[in-house]
C-alpha cells in the first residue's frame, strides 16, 4: 500500500485548499476527487452563476438609461457571450487540468476516482487501498436535492449543472424552489426575456433570511415580469407535448419548455465512509467540533459540515484544519458573523442572526430598519433602489447580532456590518463614527439611530 501524510477526499474549495496548502508546507499528499478538482463553485455554481448575473444586471442597467439618462439603442439579449464565457473564461470547458498541474506542481498526488474512509489510517479509491499516517480530510459537498414530487422523473429537469452548461436558453422556464439558486437563475433568465415563472412552497422567498427581504424580490421580480408563487409548492408534474406541466397545490397548472430544480442541497457523510469513524448512518451532515474534527485524525470541511453552504466556510474550515495539522496557533470556528449573500439585483447580504433567530437566543433585541429609497444615495440611485438596511442587537450587550443590507451592491455594503458582528463592537462605537455622505452605507448611522437606546 502507498503511504501518504494526509489523504483529501473531493476537492472543491474547502479540500482544494487543505490539499494545496499542506502540499506546499511538504506534507505528502493524497488528492481523491471523482469529478472536477475544484468542485462545484468554479464550474457549476458560484463563478458561472455570478458571470450569468453580471450580464443579466447589464442588460438592466442599460434598460434603465431612459429613466436616468436619455434614450439608448433597443437592448437585444443575447446568450451566446454568457456561454462562450462560461465556457472559455470560467471553466475551461469544464476542463480542470490547471487545478490538478497546480496540485502536482506542488508535490500532490492526484487520483480521479470515488473515495471512502476505510479507518482512521487507510482510504479507497475505486479498490486501490492507500495507507495514511497523519490525516483524512472530507469535502465532499453536497448535490442538488430532488424533491419526490410525482412525474418530476418522467421529465428532463434541469439542476443548476444543466442551467449552466447550455449554449442557449429555453423558450421558457419553471424553477421549483425560491432560495438564492432559483432567484438568481429567476432573474438572470427573465432579463434574457425568457418567461419565467418561480415556485416557493415556503410563505416567501429566501425563506432563511429577514421576512423583508423576500418580499421586496418577489415584488422586484414580478415587476420584471416573473410569475412568482409564494407559499405553494408542486404536487405533480408531467410531460406536456416537448415542455413540462407542474400541478401547483392550489389546482394552478404551469407551463413551460423546461423546469429547473433549485429546491436546495443534501450531502451524504456515509457514502464517504464515514460511518468508518464513528458516524451515525443517518446523520445529514459531518458532525465537526470548533476544529472540524470528526474525530482524531479525520477532519471535514464545506458543504458536508453542514456549518453554512457556502465556499467562504469552507476555505474558512479548510484554514482552521491547515493549522490544526500543522499546529499552528489560531482561533477555533465561529459561525456568529456568517455572512451570506443572494447576488440578485437588489442583492442581499445578510450576517449573523435574522430578528427571528435572535428573538429565539436572546432576551432583549432590538431592530432598527432604514428603507434605502429614504437615504440620500438609494433617493439618487433611483430605479433599483429597492431595499434597506436591517439591524439587530442584542440590547443587553450592546451589540449588534445581525444585519441585512438589500440594495444595490448589498454585498459589498455588508462588509462594515459583518466587521461590526465579527469583532462585537460596541453600539457607542458604532453611533460615533463618521459614515462618508452620500453612500449607500451612511444608511447604517440611520438605522443604528432606528435600534433606539
Ligand atoms: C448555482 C450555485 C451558486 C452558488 N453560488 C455561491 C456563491 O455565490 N457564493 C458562495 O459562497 N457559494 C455559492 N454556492 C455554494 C458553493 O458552490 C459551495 O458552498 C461550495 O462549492 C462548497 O465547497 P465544498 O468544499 O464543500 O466542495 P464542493 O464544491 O461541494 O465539491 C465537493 C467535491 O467533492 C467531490 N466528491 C464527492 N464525493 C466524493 C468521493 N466520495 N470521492 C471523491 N470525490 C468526491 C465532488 O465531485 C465535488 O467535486 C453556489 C452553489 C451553487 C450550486
Amino acid at each position: 500500500m502507498e503511504t501518504f501524510d494526509i489523504a483529501v477526499i473531493g476537492l472543491g474549495p474547502g479540500g482544494e485548499h487543505v490539499a494545496n496548502t499542506l502540499a506546499e508546507r511538504g506534507l505528502r499528499v493524497l488528492g481523491v476527487e471523482r469529478d472536477l478538482f475544484g468542485g462545484e463553485c468554479p464550474y457549476w455554481g458560484c463563478i458561472p452563476s455570478k458571470m450569468m448575473v453580471r450580464a443579466a444586471d447589464a442588460l438592466a442597467e442599460a434598460r434603465r438609461v431612459p429613466q436616468l439618462a436619455g434614450t439608448v439603442g433597443e437592448v437585444v439579449p443575447q446568450w451566446t457571450p454568457v456561454a462562450t464565457r462560461i465556457r472559455d473564461e470560467a471553466t475551461d470547458n469544464w476542463n480542470d487540468h490547471v487545478a490538478v498541474d497546480r496540485f502536482v506542481g506542488k508535490g500532490g498526488v492526484f487520483v480521479r476516482g470515488t473515495g471512502r474512509i476505510v479507518s482512521r489510517h487507510e482510504v479507497e479509491v475505486d479498490g486501490v487501498h492507500y495507507a495514511v499516517t497523519r490525516g483524512i480530510i472530507v469535502g465532499t459537498g453536497a448535490k442538488a436535492v430532488i424533491p419526490p414530487i410525482p412525474g418530476l422523473d418522467t421529465v428532463d429537469y434541469w439542476t443548476n449543472r444543466q442551467f449552466v452548461t447550455q449554449p442557449a436558453l429555453p423558450a421558457s422556464l419553471v424553477i421549483l424552489g425560491g432560495g438564492a439558486i432559483g432567484c438568481e437563475f429567476a432573474q438572470v433568465a427573465a432579463r434574457f426575456g425568457v418567461p419565467v415563472t418561480l415556485v416557493e412552497a415556503a410563505p416567501r422567498l429566501l425563506a432563511l433570511e429577514e421576512p423583508e427581504a423576500g418580499d421586496t424580490l418577489a415584488g422586484v421580480l414580478r415587476a420584471e415580469g416573473v410569475t412568482v408563487h409564494v407559499g405553494v409548492g408542486a404536487s405533480r408534474v408531467d410531460p406536456d407535448g416537448s415542455g413540462v406541466a407542474v400541478t401547483l397545490a392550489d389546482g394552478t397548472i404551469v407551463r413551460a419548455e423546461r423546469i429547473l430544480v433549485a429546491t436546495g442541497r443534501r450531502s451524504d457523510p456515509s457514502a464517504v465512509g464515514l460511518t468508518a469513524v464513528g458516524v451515525d448512518v443517518t446523520a445529514r451532515v459531518a458532525p465537526v467540533d470548533d476544529r472540524c474534527r470528526v474525530t482524531e485524525g479525520v477532519w471535514a470541511v464545506g458543504d458536508v459540515t453542514g456549518k453554512g453552504a457556502f465556499t467562504h466556510v469552507a476555505m474558512y474550515q479548510a484554514g482552521i484544519v491547515i493549522r490544526d495539522i500543522l499546529g499552528e496557533e489560531g482561533p477555533p470556528a465561529s459561525y456568529h458573523a456568517l455572512p451570506r449573500v443572494t447576488f440578485n439585483d437588489p442583492a442581499i447580504g445578510a450576517v449573523g442572526l435574522t430578528e427571528a433567530q435572535a428573538r429565539e437566543q436572546l432576551s432583549e433585541v432590538a431592530v432598527g430598519l432604514t428603507p434605502l429609497g429614504s437615504t440620500t444615495m438609494g433617493w439618487i440611485h433611483k430605479v433599483g433602489n429597492e431595499g434597506f438596511i436591517k439591524l439587530v442587537a442584542d440590547k443587553q450587550a450592546g451589540v449588534l447580532v445581525g444585519a441585512t443590507v438589500m440594495g444595490p451592491a448589498g454585498g459589498e455594503t455588508l462588509g462594515a456590518l459583518s466587521v461590526a458582528v465579527h469583532a462585537r463592537v460596541p453600539l457607542s462605537q458604532l453611533r460615533s463614527m463618521i459614515y462618508a455622505y452620500p453612500t449607500l452605507h451612511r444608511g447604517i448611522e440611520d438605522a443604528l439611530t432606528r435600534l433606539g437606546g
